[in-house]
């Protein structure tokens, strides 16, 4: 291999830690759906930077809040009251249950900041949190450990105290498993990184029941389903079940690095200045990005889209494993968060397909060892659609034999 792409990889790989296993391709330019590499080369962007650009890359109206607000105040810390972090806190408290908002600047952060709460809410004898097997969390230690799946617990032992994890799907086992010392119950509505696997419904409100009988709190990380990725603001809405705390960050600033932790007044009540915070937080920068985002995802007939291009997604999704049932076994997921379910034969074709795919100029990932993951910008046309299908059912083909 030779190339600009070649030699940005050859640089990177020898002054970095070998953390990512990246794709032979150094991405330079973004435009809605299309990523550009270095040589030129255009690719159908169907990740979104992992659910992150849902506006699309570069989106102008994003773009436009960013460098307004780099010309005006970039950071001050959270000493100072900021105009971008208010109206941002404004915006996702009168779109959703919560009444009161901290603001993180990662996924996992925005979990430590829920697990902190939960534990200085419930007081010093209760501290046990308990989430799903499957389930993915984040990185650091206190999130790596509520994460369900051992391989990235492996190595970093011991794993901080309180963390345990129930089968999926079992609510007797989860009824059993809440001890005098648990104090929350932690689970996505919908497991992103697990495999785009669902919760059913009623296991969710199983779930909350089992929170409500034993004063739990119910915490959802929507950080992957939520602002929009399932056709409503957040997954839950869907559900008909409100949670104690909710998680967000992904798609919350467009590709900016923000979280957010939201909850209610009573619960964010033991939280006093000093028990917990951040120096970029809620970065006006951030902040803006974030603004500017929500204000386009909750315009007139934006969700709805959402809600029809996924089912139109999944259509053809469910055509193509009815096509290649040796692969594959059908689709599933919300909005456009989607996974075609592969079968034991199409797991060990998986991440080939998805190399095939990158050759075809098209980018998807492999999730939870069982399914393709597809996670396109929300903006992305039915023609966009049928591009990935198209070229998703030629890999499919020559896999198949
Ligand atoms: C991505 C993700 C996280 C971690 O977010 P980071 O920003 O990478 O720290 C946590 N929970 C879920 C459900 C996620 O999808």
């Amino acid at each position: 291999m030779s190339g600009e792409n070649a030699s940005w990889a050859e640089r990177s790989d020898k002054v970095f830690m070998k953390t990512y296993a990246r794709y032979p391709a150094a991405m330079v330019k973004g435009e809605g759906c299309t990523l550009v590499d270095a040589e030129g080369r255009k690719f159908l962007d169907c990740l979104a930077g992992i659910a992150v650009c849902s506006l699309g890359h570069c989106h102008p109206a994003v773009t436009e809040a960013i460098c307004g607000q780099a010309r005006e105040l970039v950071h001050t810390s959270n000493l100072y009251y900021t105009l971008p972090q208010t109206e941002l806190a404004e915006l996702l408290t009168a779109n959703s249950f919560a009444d009161r908002i901290f603001l993180a600047n990662s996924g996992a952060e925005a979990n430590e900041a829920a697990i902190k709460l939960a534990r200085i809410w419930a007081g010093p004898e209760r501290y046990g949190i308990i989430s799903l097997a499957g389930s993915f969390h984040g990185r650091t230690l206190a999130t790596v450990a509520a994460t369900g799946q051992p391989k990235f617990q492996e190595g970093f032992e011991p794993m901080p105290e309180g963390f345990s994890h129930a089968p999926f799907g079992n609510l007797n086992v989860l009824d059993a498993m809440v001890a005098d010392q648990t104090c929350a119950i932690l689970c996505e509505p919908l497991q992103g990184e697990g495999g785009v696997r669902p919760l059913d419904i009623e296991y969710l409100k199983g779930v909350e029941k089992i929170c409500r009988n034993h004063n739990l709190l119910l915490i959802f990380d929507e950080i992957q389903t939520g602002i929009g990725r399932t056709g409503t603001f957040f997954a839950y809405e869907q559900l008909g079940i409100v949670p104690d705390i909710m998680t967000i960050a992904k798609a919350l600033g467009n590709g900016l690095p923000i979280g957010a932790m939201l909850t209610r007044k009573e619960i964010a009540a033991s939280f006093v200045p000093g028990t917990h915070g951040s120096t970029f937080g809620g970065n006006p920068v951030a902040a803006a990005a974030a603004v500017a985002t929500i204000k386009i995802m909750l315009e007139d007939g934006f969700l709805a889209a959402v809600q029809e291009k996924g089912a139109y997604l999944q259509a053809g999704l469910e055509g193509l494993a009815s096509r290649f049932p040796a692969l594959a076994t059908g689709a599933r997921g919300m909005g456009l968060i989607r996974g075609l379910v592969l079968t034991e034969k199409g797991i060990t074709v998986g991440p080939d397909m998805v190399n095939r795919l990158f050759e075809k100029g098209v980018l998807i990932n492999f999730a939870g060892n069982a399914v393709l993951r597809f996670l396109p910008p929300l903006i992305i046309s039915k023609e966009e659609i049928d591009q990935l299908l198209t070229a998703l059912g030629e890999v499919m083909a020559d896999c198949n034999s």
